[in-house]
């Protein structure tokens, strides 16, 4: 690593999410025995826990499913099949599974949502600034700008006979960093659920997703991390049953060079790490995938905009953290989400999005509101 790279990274939030989860879940642990299984996949530690009198095996069948996801969509190789998609870019359709197309096609439907500030055409961007990994870097400026023609959700050509992907440029390449961790948490819970499963907490490094209540019948709370501190601190809690909670933040990965800090979170139009006052965004949902793509999303479109475009979304909610240790949430998490460190204080939504706020189409409104209903 650089050595003028001054920054060091502290514990991601998952792991804090879920002690949190837990501490407060285990008060009043019901009659069976809560059974827990942790890999590291998808780039994070993933735990499940699960309350109910089931043979220990269904962790394994959904860690089975977890861990195809991963091979199917990591970039950390060069073997999965987004590497193929990237490595035919400007070459080639690749066919892939329906895994890789739907998650593929669920990234353009949130690009178009949200006017791109999710945008998963940020691989090579990702790739050159590095971050998290041992070559993380401050890149040249000319090199972004050589790298940013490449950036646009609308050069990803989907053709749903072959279940093919073609990136339209040479150099193009995807990374689905953003989405892939709340797939393959619904995915899992699917999984759970037809094997018998009604109580479970799955904690996807930072994505959370309880199914059903608590074991006694209560509901679960989950914490939010205190941005920036170690695990076990957190700003609030979300009281709930059958929902996902997905928090995106710079302190997750970042380093600080100059006094400036760059973290992993890239703004799709400029290539560099998104500036702005917010410490995290978190979404609250039905669908772990929704809450991952969207909260990632909101971090880059920033307070105003970013709840300008929750309200307009029927049965997702958001709060949104800042540096002066305020926090805004969404009006359907009134009774749901209490802050609870006295550092923090409640802030008042700004009332309209602004000026350069592009809406979305009522029908990409709708395509996002039916991925919540046909949720397992
Ligand atoms: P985490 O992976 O830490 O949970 P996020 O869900 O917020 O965090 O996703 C960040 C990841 O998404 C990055 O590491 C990168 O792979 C990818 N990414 C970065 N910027 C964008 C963007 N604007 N749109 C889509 N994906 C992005
Ligand atoms: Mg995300």
């Amino acid at each position: 690593m650089n050595s003028s790279i001054i920054g060091r990274k502290l514990p991601t939030s998952g792991m804090l999410v879920l002690l949190a989860a837990i501490t407060l879940a285990g008060c009043s642990a019901g009659p069976a025995k809560p059974v827990s299984q942790t890999e590291l996949l998808l780039g994070t530690t993933i735990t499940i826990t699960v309350y109910d009198r089931v043979d220990r095996s269904v962790l394994d069948k959904a860690f089975a499913r977890v861990r195809d996801i991963h091979n199917r969509m990591t970039t950390e190789g060069t073997e999965s099949e987004v590497d193929k998609i990237n490595q035919q870019a400007g070459i080639a359709p690749v066919p892939v599974t329906p895994d890789v197309f739907e998650v593929i096609k669920t990234a353009l439907d949130f690009s178009r949502l949200t006017d791109g500030a999710f945008d998963i055409t940020v691989g090579p961007i990702v790739k050159l600034w590095g971050i998290g990994t041992d070559h993380e870097q401050l890149p040249p400026p000319e090199k972004i700008k050589a790298l940013l023609p490449l950036v646009n959700w609308k050069w990803v050509r989907l053709n749903q006979a072959d279940h093919s992907v073609y990136l339209e440029k040479k150099g193009m390449g995807i990374d689905l960093g953003g989405i892939a961790k709340g797939y393959a948490a619904d995915e899992a819970k699917r999984i759970l659920a037809e094997n018998g499963v009604k109580h479970a907490i799955l904690d996807f490094g930072g994505n959370i997703l309880v199914m059903g209540t608590k074991p006694d019948g209560s509901n679960w709370r989950i914490g939010i991390q205190t941005p920036f501190k170690t695990r076990g601190s957190y700003l609030g809690i979300v009281t709930t049953a059958d929902k996902s909670v997905v928090t995106s933040g710079p302190y997750e990965r970042y380093f600080i060079k100059n006094g400036t800090m760059y973290h992993h979170i890239i703004n799709p139009k400029t290539g560099y790490p998104v500036q702005r006052h917010l410490t995290s965004t978190t979404i609250y949902s039905g669908v772990s995938m929704i809450c991952d793509g969207l909260s990632t999303s909101i971090f880059v479109m920033g307070l105003q905009d970013g709840s300008a475009l929750i309200r307009e979304l029927k049965g997702v909610d958001a709060i949104f953290v800042t540096d002066e240790n305020k926090v805004y949430y969404t009006k359907g998490l009134d009774g749901i989400f209490e802050v609870t460190n006295s550092d923090y204080t409640r802030g008042e939504l700004p009332s309209g999005p602004s000026p350069d706020y592009h809406a979305p189409a009522p029908s990409v409104i709708d395509t996002i509101e039916a991925l919540d209903k046909v949720s397992p």
